[in-house]
């Protein structure tokens, strides 16, 4: 029903948010004229896909279970190769960025259409946009072709989420909104959907900490999640993206982990030069320096704060200065060795954002 209340309709993708949504995946694979869905997931959430296979029923062509961190295109070739063998019709890809990821590759080679079930926070399901890993080089494309044609959220899948990877995965997701706050093509649009997932975080996020089976609560962070990943597909990323990039690719770094303990120090190093663009984070989380908010609201949350806790040596920073340094690209604040320097060595100890 393209008028229910729990449907959106962004820009052609049929979002639907509801506890136990999942339970309609059959009705939106008709809706898709599809018959033969290949369900993917990592091996870690094997339970959840057969889950989905068996709401399938006769709807299903099978499990695809092995997708793995930074989408290695040795798995996608595979991957794709078996959904034609299966002579799939649509792709179910349930669990974080990493399952989404593996459905885009997918789509890519074989232009099937795709329905997510997002069971994290990362928001891929809301952009054009694939990393792929082949001989440790990650690359990274922008296609209307890998965008997903449904996105299910069902907050009780996101119970499971441990409470670790529930603050990191928020903070990850929150990077894209404030980010987004500064991006030199933002329209009023993606600024006002950047304020109001940081919100949905600053309110949801302690909640689902403290009780993680609220489902009201993790329906509010899911529609965070959701809009903070449309802005990230919508507009460019500057300063902090590409640190985690860097940090992520070159030193083999936990994605989320990393957005999380970076982010207070980037929109720090940014909020000396559009303040009055990161206001929007001083009043939500309120404090006058938007990369102090972060940092303290990171705290509160109980959010790692040191790159050295994620095994990152201090004899590292140097190369990564360099490497996030040495390709110019747009930053509010230009983008010095000296001054990434200061801000790593910042991040390395889990110090106050300088
Ligand atoms: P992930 O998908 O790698 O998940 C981490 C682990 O947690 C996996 O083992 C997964 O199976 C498990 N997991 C996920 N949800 C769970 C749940 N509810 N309960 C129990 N276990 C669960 O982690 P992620 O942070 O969601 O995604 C990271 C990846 O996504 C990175 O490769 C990143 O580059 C990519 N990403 C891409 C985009 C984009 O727009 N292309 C956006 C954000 C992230």
């Amino acid at each position: 029903d393209q008028t229910a209340s729990d449907t959106i309709d962004s820009q052609g993708v049929r979002v639907r948010f509801g506890a136990g949504m999942r339970h309609r995946i059959r009705a939106e694979v008709e809706r898709l004229n599809c018959r033969r869905a290949l369900v993917l997931s990592t091996p870690q959430q094997s339970e959840a896909a057969l889950e989905i296979a068996e709401l399938l029923g006769p709807l299903a062509a099978g499990v695809y279970g092995k997708a793995a961190m930074h989408t290695p295109v040795s798995v996608s070739k595979d991957a794709a190769a078996h959904a034609r063998s299966v002579d799939a019709d649509c792709l179910v890809a349930i669990g974080g960025g990493s399952t989404t990821g593996l459905g885009k590759a997918i789509a890519l080679r074989t232009g099937l259409p795709q329905i997510v079930i997002p069971t994290t926070y990362a928001g891929s399901e809301a952009t054009p946009i694939l990393g792929q890993t082949e001989d440790g080089v990650k690359t990274t494309l922008s296609d209307p072709a890998v965008l997903p044609e449904v996105i299910l959220y069902d907050p009780e899948l996101v119970r499971s989420l441990p409470v670790g990877m529930t603050v990191t995965s928020g903070l990850n997701a929150m990077a894209h909104a404030a980010e987004a706050l500064y991006a030199t093509d933002r329209t009023a649009q993606t600024t006002a959907q950047a304020i109001e997932g940081l919100q949905a975080f600053a309110d949801g996020l302690p909640r689902v900490i403290r009780t993680p089976d609220d489902l009201e609560a993790r329906m509010q962070t899911l529609r965070g999640a959701w809009l903070c990943g449309t802005v990230l597909g919508r507009v460019g990323m500057a300063l902090h993206h590409k640190l985690c990039h860097t940090l992520g690719g070159s030193f083999d770094l936990p994605h989320a982990d990393t957005h999380a303990i970076i982010l207070p120090h980037a929109i720090a190093y940014n909020a000396r030069a559009v303040p009055h663009l990161l206001q929007p984070v001083c009043d939500i989380f309120g404090d006058e320096n938007a990369g102090l908010a972060l940092y303290r609201f990171a705290k509160r949350v109980d959010a790692p704060l040191a790159l050295k806790s994620l095994g990152l040596k201090e004899a590292d920073l140097d190369r990564a200065t360099e490497l996030a340094t040495q390709k110019p690209y747009p930053n509010p604040q230009p983008v010095t060795a000296r001054d990434i320097r200061a801000l790593l060595q910042a991040a390395w100890a889990g110090d106050a954002p300088v």
